[in-house]
């Protein structure tokens, strides 16, 4: 299996275009989940202290490197800034007690989780806080401009605790103010893609700026039916689309193979989650094969601009992408 990869501007690092996911990996199978990740090949593992998994994340990683599997060097580790600390006092302790959890003396991408500044919570009282104040259920936001915040990020770049840094859920009104004030430029932009929700513009225009692009919950629908998304439960599975189906019977694969492909095809790196390991060997099998540009345009066809990753629709109740 050949690994491909995308080249980050500006580190020249090489990002895999294929990672694996950790969102709702439960913190008691999350060792077990990244060693048979990394086992089965995967070098990109995509994390965040809001999945509350990251003590887990680490063992997996550190089982995986005491035996051999792969060295430190050899891994792209991604990890993700929680809203609550994005006061330019608190990105480093955070950033801190992410490796701290991770076991790790550096990550290979730190990005911005969201661009929504939410209250502090100390890291002493509760970790990770999640979306709310301890005790309370309605959002509390933060003075914390993106400016300063991306700044203290910077500083993390130059004390050695990230290679690279980026940005995920920003538009592209967010991204062009922030190269306006970046003394180091995102390298990455992290976004819901998939075939019902394709966000053309902005992936295009982050590729011609030198900002590489990664799908988040490229299988659309099918990880938010766990979360009671109804939008997600309304719409039909993105698994029996019809062309989708069409494409996956023509090349003789899986509809999941044809949707991370067509990310693929669009120059745009994908981090699938599964904790079955045949599924893990499948979705990195998207980086075997090649699909015909007339089916990439019957997949364009498919767009309805359907997120479900909205915390307007969510619990949360806020309009971020409104
Ligand atoms: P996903 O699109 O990877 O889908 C996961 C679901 O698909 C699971 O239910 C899994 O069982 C199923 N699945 C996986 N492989 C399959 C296969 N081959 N055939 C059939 N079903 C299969 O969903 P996701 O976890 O939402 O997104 C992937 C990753 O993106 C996350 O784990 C996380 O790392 C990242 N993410 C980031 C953000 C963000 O705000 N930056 C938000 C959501 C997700």
């Amino acid at each position: 299996m050949t690994i491909e990869y995308l080249t980050l501007q500006p580190s020249g690092d090489k990002m895999p275009l294929v990672g694996f996911g950790c969102w709702k990996v439960d913190p008691k199978d999350a060792p077990e989940t990244i060693y048979n990740a990394i086992k089965t090949g995967y070098r990109l593992i995509d994390s965040a202290a809001n999945y509350k998994n990251e003590e887990g994340i680490g063992k997996g990683i550190q089982m995986a490197i005491k035996d051999g599997l792969v060295r430190r060097q050899d891994l792209f580790v991604t990890t993700k800034l929680w809203s609550t600390y994005h006061k330019k006092e608190h990105v480093r302790k955070a950033l801190e007690k992410q490796l701290e959890q991770l076991q790790l003396d550096y990550v290979d991408m730190f990005l911005v989780h969201f661009p929504l500044p939410l209250k502090y919570v100390p890291i002493e009282a509760k970790y990770p806080p999640g979306w709310y104040q301890p005790g309370e259920d309605v959002i509390t936001l933060d003075r914390a401009p993106m400016h300063e915040c991306w700044a203290a990020i910077e500083d993390c770049v130059r004390a050695g605790l990230t290679r690279n840094i980026g940005v995920s859920n920003f538009n592209v009104q967010l991204l062009m103010d922030m190269l306006t004030y970046a003394n180091i430029r995102p390298s990455l932009l992290q976004v819901e893609l998939h075939p019902y929700l394709q966000q053309e513009h902005l992936v295009r225009w982050a590729q011609q700026q030198g900002i590489a692009v990664t799908a988040y919950s490229s299988f659309g629908p099918t990880s938010f039916v766990s979360t009671g998304s109804r939008r997600a439960k309304n719409v039909q599975p993105l698994f029996e689309n019809p062309t989708i189906m069409d494409i996956a019977a023509k090349y003789n694969r899986q509809p999941s193979e044809v949707a991370l492909r067509w990310s693929l095809e669009r120059n745009v790196a994908v981090v699938p989650k599964s904790l079955n390991v045949d599924r893990m060997k499948m979705n990195l099998q998207a980086l075997d094969w090649k699909m015909d540009e007339e089916d990439v345009q019957a997949i364009n066809g498919l767009d309805m601009g359907l997120r479900f990753n909205d915390p307007m629709v969510n619990a949360q109740k806020l309009p971020i992408f409104y």
